[in-house]
């Protein structure tokens, strides 16, 4: 379908609006950007993004972003969101700007003696996945859709209303421009305006934690290994980077996601820069020596949503705006991009045969294929983090003797980091 305008001379029509270009967003319509129908004709889409155009990524270190020059946000990718990213061109961006390969993942307790530790040569890999930072990850996703005619991008614009009927659902901005499309996705994230617009019910609660984070210098080389120690006061992750100009230094920096309960992070985020080093190297064990130097810490609050249905006549939601998870799991943004591949199959499918895009069975497709499966990884994540905070004697011992366990037996071990490395595929 080629743009259209209705009779109201503000009202634009497109085949599928996206409301969010962050990760997820962005990479729906890239996903999209090529299909063709059965007369050949490519889907018109908009990507309506509250926030300004992201600044193009430079990472010389005249205009760095932090002290280090990393970016203080990163995502683990798995495998399977690499593949997603490489088939819309954006994984050799990445590649090219700047991306750490893990190969081993080291998780530890807090108050015992259990271990696992995983390798990817044990199961015939080159690595178990990719540290990205989001500036990076974001500025190469946004770069496949620059050329693409028949994707609009409307920034600085949210939205204030949704309305429209079963056939074609409308969004009126900010800017009182009027949109319409048979299919709109949302993409806007953990606190989803349009899920709230369309009352969609969420199931959510607070971790009571706060996540900080920050980019750290190590004494010592993280050795491309993810890490990551259980406390009682909640996970601990030191995520490896990698900048070939720091010369010798090149491996000494690692991204810090450290969660814990809200009291206990404030109170850290109180603290000087030589004390905070002192008290993180010692809940990390100074695993790699002393913690050398700290950019500039974020606080974020740490919440569990899960939105009850994913989708309605004319409308789904896709990742953070359909579920947010415990950063512990590395899970997120890499769930959010299987929610993306697998409702652009389903829109590509519709498109080709010549099917209207508000078909209902489209969506209840994506939903069926989706929704089991993050409710699965979410579910284990925070069995995970129950097992790891409980303070029980018992479930300490058991828990402890159950990580030793696995870590002598090869099989089970190689399982996980098959899982690990492909979490999903689907
Ligand atoms: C500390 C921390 C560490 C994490 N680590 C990992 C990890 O290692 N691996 C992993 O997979 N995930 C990780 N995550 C999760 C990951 O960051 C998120 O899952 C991911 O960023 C979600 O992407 P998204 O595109 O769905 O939403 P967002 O990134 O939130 O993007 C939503 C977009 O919508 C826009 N928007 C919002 N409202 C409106 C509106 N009304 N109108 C128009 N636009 C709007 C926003 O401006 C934004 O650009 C982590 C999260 C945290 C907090």
């Amino acid at each position: 379908m080629d743009t259209e305008h209705n009779e109201q001379p503000n009202n634009t029509l497109y085949d599928v609006i996206i409301v969010g270009a962050g990760l997820v967003g962005a990479c729906f319509a890239s996903l999209l950007k090529s299909a063709r129908g059965k007369n050949g004709q490519r889907l018109n889409i908009a990507v309506v993004e509250a926030g300004a155009p992201p600044k193009p990524v430079d990472l010389s270190s005249d205009s760095a972003v932090s002290e280090s020059g990393f970016d203080p946000r990163v995502v683990a990718l798995t495998r399977s969101s690499q593949d997603t990213l490489a088939s819309i061109g954006a994984w050799e961006s990445i590649e090219a700007l700047r991306c750490c390969p893990y190969t081993d993942m080291h998780v530890w307790d807090g108050d015992g003696t259990g271990s696992i530790h995983f390798n990817s040569f044990d199961i015939g890999e080159t690595d178990l996945g990719h540290i990205v930072e989001n500036s990076v990850a974001l500025h190469s996703v946004l770069q496949t859709l620059t050329n693409a005619s028949n994707v609009e991008m409307i920034y600085g614009d949210g939205v204030e209303q949704l309305g429209g009927d079963q056939q074609q659902r409308s969004l009126i901005l900010l800017s009182g421009r009027v949109l319409s499309a048979p299919l709109i996705v949302a993409a806007d994230g953990s606190r989803s305006k349009i899920r709230e617009l369309a009352a969609i019910a969420v199931r959510q609660w607070s971790y009571g934690h706060q996540a900080i984070v920050t980019t750290v210098q190590t004494e010592r080389s993280h050795q491309f290994t993810a890490w990551q120690r259980f406390l009682s006061t909640g996970p601990l992750a030191f995520l490896p980077l990698h900048e070939a100009t720091k010369g010798e230094n090149a491996s000494h920096f690692c991204s810090i996601v450290w969660s814990l309960n809200t009291d206990v992070a404030e109170q850290m985020m109180a603290l000087s820069d030589d004390d905070f080093k002192q008290e993180l190297g010692r809940a990390f064990e100074h695993r790699l020596g002393d913690i050398v130097a700290v950019d500039k810490r974020y606080s974020l609050p740490l919440w569990q949503r899960h939105a009850r249905e994913y989708i309605q006549p004319g409308l789904a939601l896709i990742g953070d705006a359909a579920h947010s998870i415990h950063p512990l799991a590395g899970q997120g943004v890499n769930l959010g991009f299987l929610d993306a591949k697998v409702l652009a199959e389903e829109v590509i499918r519709a498109h080709k045969s010549g099917l209207n895009l508000n078909d209902f069975s489209l969506l209840r497709r994506f939903q069926r294929r989706r929704k089991g499966h993050n409710l699965a990884v979410m579910a284990i994540m925070e069995g995970f983090k129950r097992l790891f905070g409980a303070r029980n004697l018992t479930v300490r011992l058991l828990r402890n003797m159950g990580i030793k366990q696995v870590d002598r037996l090869p099989l089970i071990k190689h399982t996980i980091a098959r899982e690990i490395l492909s979490s999903g595929k689907s």
